[in-house]
């Protein structure tokens, strides 16, 4: 039986607004296929993974004092961190881990969180407490050269700069920084979003899209997933499109 490794970086750190869902959709969208889903969680004090040795590694959102937390157990695994994103295993980062693979976050009190420096980008919150990006986000993102609407929903008063990738133009929302065009970082294989949501249980196509990028890379072959019922999903998204373009 064909297998996902997943790594769950910090699942009792990094967990706002449903983050958890994403692993959930992705057991269910592998399952329902006959593959077999193993999901390992890290968090700190647990034996050091071998990031390699996984397919997929997710990390969702946190609290500016959760990311100040673990900022410094997670800079820790920098090299292997690297090692694996250029061996191709597939990072899907939410939010306060999107944050914490950049240059730095600067959070709302001033305190510098430093970030692995993996990608250039550097993320800075206002000094005001409430002014932060909150609400529902849709994005346009291309998958495979074919437009997708990717739906969401942002909290973060971070305000993240200098992303010459990103995920997706904004159709509704805020995006990287308020009224940004832009939103999120999207490189080969990592895609990093402020989108919570969960992203992939609103996501369907992108749940798929990731999960094929990560068979074929294991398995080295073209695989065509089989398709699965999306009626209630596919509804419940012609809503949400249908409210916010209103
Ligand atoms: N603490 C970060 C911010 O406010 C990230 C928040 C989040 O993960 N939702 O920008």
């Amino acid at each position: 039986m064909k297998e996902l490794k997943i790594l769950y970086l910090y699942p009792d750190i990094l967990e706002l607004y449903g983050d958890f869902g994403n692993i959930q959709v992705l057991r269910y969208r592998l399952e329902q296929r006959g593959f077999h889903a193993i999901i390992e969680p890290y968090s700190i004090g647990d034996t050091p993974p071998d990031f390699k040795n996984y397919d997929l590694v997710f990390a969702g959102g946190g609290a500016d004092q959760e990311q100040s937390i673990l900022a410094q157990d997670l800079i820790q695994y920098k090299t292997s961190i690297k090692e694996a994103i250029h061996d191709g295993v597939f990072f899907l980062l939410i939010c306060g881990a999107y944050q914490l693979f950049g240059k730095y976050y600067k959070d709302v009190e001033g305190n510098m969180i430093p970030g692995l420096e993996i990608f250039d980008y550097y993320t800075e919150a206002f000094p005001d407490r409430k002014k932060r990006c909150i609400g529902n986000i849709v994005i346009e993102s291309k998958l495979n050269n074919k437009k997708t609407k990717i739906i969401g929903f942002e909290n973060h008063g971070g305000q993240t700069y200098h992303v010459t990738t990103p995920l997706g133009t904004v159709l509704f929302g805020n995006g990287n920084k308020f009224d940004d065009t832009q939103e999120g970082f999207f490189m080969d294989n990592v895609i990093a979003t402020y989108l919570h949501g969960p992203l992939l249980v609103k996501n369907p196509e992108l749940t798929d899209y990731i999960i094929k990028y990560c068979l074929d890379r294991k398995y080295n072959e073209d695989i065509t997933l089989q398709p699965l019922d999306d009626t209630f999903e596919n509804k419940c998204r012609e809503q949400l499109l249908l409210k916010f373009s209103n």
